[in-house]
């Protein structure tokens, strides 16, 4: 069976064609600047050079239309047919309340799509247009969508409800969420793989920490907390997100910066985080190296990353009643040693202890604890898109 997954920005179409035989990447690539001049699709097939393919891509519609054609093409194509894929699973930022898991495809779901669009406006229409385009392309062809939602609809209501007018929640949804609930879910599973054990016996935080950062509290296999909220702002000091705050901060910055309701909201998601802090990027690359040559803002942005971080596995460890593993993905928690160690530091009354030697590594599946650590200290590299591709090839074969 060969799952074609998709994830489709305001611009942007990520896609892979994965065989689930083996659950190897057949091809993969993107389309960048779909409505905007200059649109490029970059395709990567399994055993071949990178093609980049110019074209006009007005729209979600064309920009499929070549990668398909890309993906049978004769010479760096590496299917004849569209027949040979079996199904396509799209990667859904927003389901709100409607879906805690994932789903075929129906008028209904798309329905249900669509009323969400208040909660996630500059998501969730890309991706219901990807649907659309998806439809018209390849009809007859079953469809999945996987939510970055879903995995955190377990929460119980005490995490996930607001201390504000209970009647916020009931006419509008306005609650706690949580996104990468892909990723969340995949390294969890991967860590009771890796741990020999099972995940119904487990209690792991796991870090999701790239240029959107989160933490979770997967609790016998179940997300009970995660540190995004409504939207992803809330939570962890972010690449240019600011992560937990005073909301009275808003009202305040507002009239002294004389900024409207959008000025605020711009600041707080594009120019806070570590790029706010250090003065320097929004990439933790840049900031290490700002560190290093003695730049003290860009330590300071680190130092506060990694204390947020550290708070957070505290305070999820209470919530689950203890630590059995603290899983470490994504951009930054994949590649960064010194974060990862950082992180961990001061956490040893928990049972963490990280092995300098083991935590020089990046990119791979390890254990990176000392040997007689009482909390496994793991590296996961995460894969939404085999998550998805897992998803949808189980809702399929049930057709
Ligand atoms: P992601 O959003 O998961 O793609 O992660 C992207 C972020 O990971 C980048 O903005 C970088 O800050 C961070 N990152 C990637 N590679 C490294 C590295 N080698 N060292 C430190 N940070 C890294």
């Amino acid at each position: 069976m060969k799952i074609f997954v998709i994830n489709c920005g305001s611009s942007s179409l990520k896609y892979q064609l994965i065989n689930m035989e083996n659950e190897e990447v057949e091809a993969k690539g993107l389309v960048e600047r779909i409505g905007i001049e200059g649109s490029v699709l970059k395709h990567q097939p399994k055993n071949g050079d990178k093609v980049v393919i110019e074209a006009d891509m007005p729209t979600h519609k064309e920009a499929l239309k070549n990668v398909i054609d890309a993906l049978m093409h004769e010479k760096y194509g590496v299917i004849k047919d569209m027949k040979e894929i079996n199904a396509v699973g799209h990667r859904v930022v927003h389901a709100g309340e409607k879906f805690a898991c994932s789903v075929v495809i129906t008028e209904e779901v798309i329905n249900a799509l669509k009323e969400c669009i208040d909660l996630a406006p500059l998501h969730n229409p890309p991706n219901i247009i990807g649907i659309e385009a998806c439809q018209q392309l390849m009809p007859g062809v079953p469809m999945v969508g996987v939510f970055d939602t879903a995995f955190h609809q377990t929460m119980p209501k005490e995490a996930y409800i607001y201390a504000l007018p209970y009647e916020l929640y009931e006419k509008y949804g306005v609650r706690r969420y949580g996104f990468h609930g892909t990723s969340h879910k995949y390294v969890s599973q991967r860590a009771a793989a890796m741990l020999g054990k099972n995940i119904e016996d487990l209690k792991i935080v796991t870090c999701h920490l790239g240029n959107g950062a989160s933490v979770a509290a997967v609790k016998h296999g179940k997300s009970i907390d995660t540190s995004m909220g409504f939207t992803p702002l809330e939570g962890l000091a972010m690449g240019t997100r600011c992560g937990d705050l005073d909301p009275a901060i808003v009202k305040f910055v507002a009239e002294k910066e004389g900024l409207d309701l959008n000025g605020v909201d711009k600041l707080l998601n594009k120019q806070s985080g570590v790029l706010g802090v250090s003065g320097v990027s929004s990439d933790f690359r840049d900031i290490e190296e700002a560190a290093e040559k003695g730049n003290e803002r860009a330590e300071l942005a680190l130092k506060i990353f990694a204390y947020r971080v550290r708070k957070y596995i505290g305070a999820y460890a209470a919530a689950m009643g203890g630590i059995d593993a603290i899983v470490f993905t994504a951009g930054l928690g994949e590649n960064s040693d010194v974060m990862r160690a950082s992180i961990c530091e001061g956490l040893e009354f928990l049972g963490v202890e990280v092995d300098p030697a083991k935590n020089n590594v990046r990119g791979k599946e390890v254990d990176i604890s000392k040997d007689g650590s009482k909390v496994r200290v793991l590296l996961i590299p995460t894969n939404e898109e085999l998550m998805i591709a897992r998803d949808t090839k189980e809702l399929v074969e049930r057709l």
